[in-house]
């Protein structure tokens, strides 16, 4: 069920075994991408993987912001304070609480996003004394071998396969001049920059020339099929004896 389309009185009478909450950013994506990226591909995967799914799961309504001040320098990148991000998903998380939905999943698709998704996610647990369990699924952490890149050819394939109308295919020669794929400018194993200008002066990490719409369809199945394995563990989990 999407919670958003659904109705309250609906929405009383379901007992999901599983909350998602997909959260992202809104950020540059190169010349050639959308700025909403990150939430457009982690709310896809999480639709996808309830498909999968045998029980009933909701997924609220997507987070469109993160921690993602590093690309301020690039038009249109609108953040969040670590401080007030951690606070913004912890309410959420805690109103889901609230409702009686004490198994969450949060689907993220923003790297800035991880350490404090991961924190939240312990301290919702801990403070509910195990009565309620949150984790963090960061789709391309889900396989060691997917190299993320930004904006970059794994992005660039998962839109050119969603969202083709939201790709500026033209633009993607102009996106081939960088193609590190570290994000950022380390000396001696040391952080060196702090903004994505100071090493990709088109904002891109990766190949985007790369990218194709049948490897978005691999990569949206292979994603969304551990998030479904992962619905169905987080599922099986016992709350009733803590
Ligand atoms: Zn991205």
């Amino acid at each position: 069920m999407n919670l958003s389309q659904a109705t309250s009185y609906d929405v009383g009478k379901l007992k999901p075994d599983v909350v998602i909450l997909p959260v992202g950013s809104t950020e540059q994506h190169g010349p050639h991408a959308p700025l909403s990226t990150d939430f457009l591909i982690a709310e896809s995967i999480a639709s996808h993987a309830i498909e999968k799914f045998q029980g009933t799961a909701i997924i609220a309504p997507t987070v469109p912001y993160g921690i993602s001040e590093e690309h301020r320098n690039f038009p249109g990148t609108i953040w969040l304070s670590p401080d007030t991000f951690r606070n913004c998903i912890s309410d959420i998380l805690n109103s889901f609480i609230h409702n009686g939905w004490k198994k969450i999943i949060i689907v993220n698709g923003h790297g800035g996003n991880i350490d404090a998704l991961s924190e939240v996610s312990a301290n919702i647990t801990r403070a509910s004394n195990q009565t309620a369990f949150v984790t963090t699924f960061t789709w391309f952490k889900h396989s060691p071998n997917l190299l993320m890149g930004h904006a970059g050819e794994t992005e660039t394939s998962l839109l050119l396969h969603l969202f083709p109308l939201l790709v500026h295919s033209d633009r993607i020669p102009l996106s081939s001049s960088n193609k590190d794929s570290r994000w950022g400018d380390f000396q001696h194993g040391a952080q060196m920059a702090y903004d994505v200008d100071e090493f990709s002066e088109n904002g891109i990490v990766g190949d985007p020339n790369l990218a194709t719409s049948d490897n978005g369809i691999k990569l949206l199945n292979e994603a969304s099929i551990s998030l479904s394995n992962l619905l169905t563990s987080v599922s099986a989990i016992d709350l009733s004896s803590n």
